[in-house]
């Protein structure tokens, strides 16, 4: 734990409540990126005004992929290039997934979370698990208010991801959190191919959000030098992911 906590950024504002905690224990590599990443300085955004300050002050590049315009931080993009590159040697292809797949704003990952926060409360008032006025009120808070709410219902087996079956984190980020507010991250259309996986490790891309599968973050570095960030790697489905060592 004290080496994760020691290469954090020194103007980072380590979490004291729980929900922020859990965020940084689930999203948390990101925080250490190194070769020229610059991550934020708070795991949640509260609002849009503190995205754009963020991001305003990021050198960026953008660049069409795939027929996507996509925009990352300069160092993820000279790197992920890089690892196009390499992949195209080896006739294989690195393309994002979609429009949104790597830089989102602060209302993209409100819109995210109420697309699953929305059916979820519908689904369980259905099933009689949640009364209406109860999702009425959840519905009515902010969607930074929201978050503790729908971690206490999941702690009590009412999940929110997309097929219901686990927690919210693992489909969509709570709003303000999401790793693309960084421009540090990317959704990979070939993550399920390993060399694919390979290559993109290679050029300090890496798996840091467990069963987020075509997830991918920069985090600037080897993968020999991870575990020296203070990250440990966890094995799920045939995959590594590296999370913080807390
Ligand atoms: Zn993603």
């Amino acid at each position: 734990m004290k080496k994760y906590i020691a290469k954090l950024p020194n103007e980072f504002k380590v979490p004291t409540e729980s929900v922020g905690q859990r965020i940084l224990k689930e999203y948390g590599a990101l925080f250490v990126a190194r070769g020229g990443a610059i991550p934020p300085n708070t795991v949640i955004f509260k609002n849009e005004a503190e995205v754009s300050a963020y991001q305003s002050g990021l050198a960026k590049e953008d660049e069409n992929l795939g027929g996507f315009n996509i925009e990352l931080q300069a160092a993820a993009m000279k790197n992920l290039k890089d690892a196009i590159a390499e992949a195209k040697q080896a006739n294989l292809t690195i393309t994002p997934r979609g429009a949104d797949s790597a830089k989102r704003d602060y209302s993209g990952t409100v819109e995210l979370w109420a697309s699953r926060v929305n059916p979820g409360l519908a689904h369980y008032v259905g099933n009689g698990k949640l009364a209406q006025a109860e999702a009425n009120r959840i519905k009515s808070l902010s969607p930074f208010e929201q978050v503790p709410e729908i971690f206490k219902l999941e702690s009590s087996g009412m999940f929110f991801s997309k097929d219901l079956s686990k927690s919210i984190i693992y489909s969509v980020a709570p709003p303000g959190t999401s790793q693309h507010l960084s421009m540090l991250a990317l959704d990979v259309s070939e993550h399920d191919t390993g060399r694919v996986r390979g290559i993109l490790a290679k050029h300090g891309w890496f798996q840091t959000v467990v069963s987020d599968l075509p997830h991918f973050t920069f985090l600037g570095v080897a993968e020999n030098q991870l575990s020296g960030l203070g990250l440990k790697k966890v094995s799920d489905g045939g995959r590594s992911f590296w999370l913080p060592n807390l």
